[in-house]
């Protein structure tokens, strides 16, 4: 069934939902994005997501040309208009149509476009098994590039980590930093599990600071576990009892081996499972 796409300040129908080829979110990678959950029809964590949103746009210098309010009711009528009820939002604000120069302030309109569809999820088998995963060597962005906190439009570095990870026939990587420590994996945020304590690199390590993140750290307290944001090294991923891994579409989900080296007993641990099935729950649970 064709979609109903925003597309700047109106609903149009997928086949004139169309970018122009001078558009610079096409020909530069020019702007900022957001993917967004919808669970029993209410988009999940929207506030938080449109403010990371308009914190992108600023750091790249992006004039989103709506008002947060704006934004909210008009993703709010794009899942309304698909009857989304269990679902997934992408948000994108290019920098607009320019010209073939780098220059972004020739681009007079930001564009807007939003798509409210249903969500390819791994496989239930996988929740259950856990994945494997490989340590990129693609690193990930020095915070002096463009910043790993910004959800620009480029992921080409990510996109080659997730290269690697599939010519290794598993289905994620692992970025470290530039000075080596652990910093996300391509498209989610990293924990770890030792003696009893939860680890995870803090946000300055190079990752995006994670909405699913922050809700597992919140939850995890709740449980009475302790939380520690720390520098994490390849090693300690080797060595620790449990690994997984938060995001959006992944929400949580087990690792149970990482460059062949098996975590544990080789299948999701008890806390991991434990936080997944909290997330689930609290997820489902918020009409
Ligand atoms: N890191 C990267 C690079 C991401 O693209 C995402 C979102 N897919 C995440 C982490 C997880 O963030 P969130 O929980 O807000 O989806």
């Amino acid at each position: 069934m064709a979609l109903k796409i925003w597309l700047d300040d109106k609903l149009v129908g997928q086949e004139d939902a169309k970018i122009s080829v001078f558009d610079h979110g096409v020909l530069y990678g020019d702007g900022v994005f957001e993917g967004i959950r919808v669970y029993n029809g209410k988009i999940f964590e929207l506030t938080a997501h449109i403010k990371r949103l308009y914190d992108s746009a600023k750091v790249i210098r992006l004039d989103i040309p709506m008002s947060k309010d704006e934004l909210i009711k008009a993703a709010e009528k794009t899942v309304k208009a698909n009857d989304v009820i269990d679902g997934y939002i992408r948000l994108v604000v290019t920098r607009g149509i320019g010209t073939l120069g780098l220059n972004p302030f020739v681009c007079e309109n930001a564009t807007v476009f939003i798509i409210a569809d249903n969500i390819q999820l791994y496989p239930k088998e996988l929740y259950e098994k856990g994945l494997k995963v490989v340590s990129a060597t693609t690193v990930r962005n020095h915070p002096l590039a463009i910043p790993p906190q910004v959800k620009s439009l480029n992921y080409l570095n990510n996109i080659l980590a997730k290269i690697e990870a599939l010519d290794n026939d598993v289905p994620e990587a692992i970025m470290y930093n530039h000075e080596g420590y652990v910093a996300e994996a391509t498209g989610d945020n990293v924990f770890i599990v030792r003696d009893g304590l939860i680890y995870a690199p803090p946000v300055e390590a190079g990752s995006l600071d994670g909405i699913t993140r922050s809700i597992v750290i919140k939850l995890a307290k709740q449980e009475g576990f302790e939380v520690v944001e720390k520098n994490l090294t390849r090693a300690d991923l080797y060595i620790c009892d449990e690994f997984f891994l938060t995001g959006t579409a992944a929400e949580v989900i087990g690792i149970v081996e990482i460059d062949k080296r098996i975590i544990s007993d080789g299948k999701p641990g008890k806390i991991t499972e434990l936080l997944r099935k909290k997330f689930f729950k609290y997820v489902r649970g918020k009409k």
